[in-house]
């Protein structure tokens, strides 16, 4: 199975940075790896400066987040179309931040989930447990509860288009990732838990990317793991020898 690398970079890079960024991507990419698929989600107003610079590169684009409806009044928000424009094809729903800070519920997840996979994008989906959850050992009935509510709907054959990023709250840009062994342990259960509503090839199939606080020195271990297929970086993205560092050891 080939590994997924995804860069998050939330609100951070203008289109100089994000310029400075590629010039130096490709100065310091190796460009021999092969079962690798990078991908990176700028802020939409980075976007054409990523479109532009990513160009016949095997980077591929991605956004961070939106609108579930077509088009219409909402304020602030942006279409599947608009992206197309940029040549996006990824778009990830479900970050903790969204859901943290601007109340996005999973139902409305699930919303955007939808959207995404009939405008042919592919969703990356984001679920996790907070601190308190996982102390209470609720950890995976938690990530369960998100799964099935996020995936409702979700039409046969259209389960193996979506990329599952398991994100536990806790270790989100806290320096603290999870252990590898317990990492391995909720990304065997998730698919687990695929297996159960998609079936066991549907289940094998599906990407299930580890995200939280991935950094060049954990990414070999956290690599190595059966179940671990890439990663979604948060911080450690921001800067291009970094990322390249954690494709190179994923
Ligand atoms: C994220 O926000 O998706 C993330 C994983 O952040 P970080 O790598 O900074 O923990």
């Amino acid at each position: 199975m080939d590994k997924i690398i995804a860069a998050n970079w939330k609100m951070n890079m203008t289109s100089v940075q994000t310029h400075k960024f590629f010039r130096e991507f490709k100065k310091k990419d190796s460009k021999k790896r092969i079962n690798k698929i990078v991908i990176v989600c700028p802020p939409f107003a980075s976007l054409p400066a990523a479109a532009k610079d990513t160009k016949g590169e095997r980077i591929k684009l991605g956004s961070q987040n939106m609108h579930f409806e077509k088009k219409g009044a909402f304020t602030g928000e942006i279409s599947a179309e608009m992206l197309e424009e940029y040549s996006v094809e990824f778009v990830i729903v479900g970050h903790s931040e969204r859901r943290k800070y601007f109340k996005e519920s999973s139902k409305i997840v699930n919303k955007k989930l939808l959207s995404a996979l009939k405008n042919s994008m592919v969703p990356i989906l984001c679920i996790g447990e907070n601190e308190k959850e996982r102390k209470k050992g609720n950890a995976k009935k938690v990530v369960e509860k998100q799964l099935r509510e996020c995936l409702a709907k979700v039409p046969e054959g259209k389960m193996q288009k979506i990329i599952i990023a398991y994100e536990p709250i806790w270790a989100i840009g806290t320096g603290k990732n999870a252990e590898p062994k317990d990492a391995q342990e909720m990304h065997a259960e998730i698919r687990s838990i695929i297996s159960r509503i998609f079936g066991k090839d549907t289940a094998k199939k599906v990407f299930i990317i580890y995200g939280g606080s991935v950094k060049p020195e954990n990414a070999g271990e956290l690599g190595r793991m059966k179940d671990i297929n890439g990663f979604l970086v948060g911080g450690a993205s921001l800067d291009a020898g970094s990322f390249i560092k954690i494709i190179d050891n994923a």
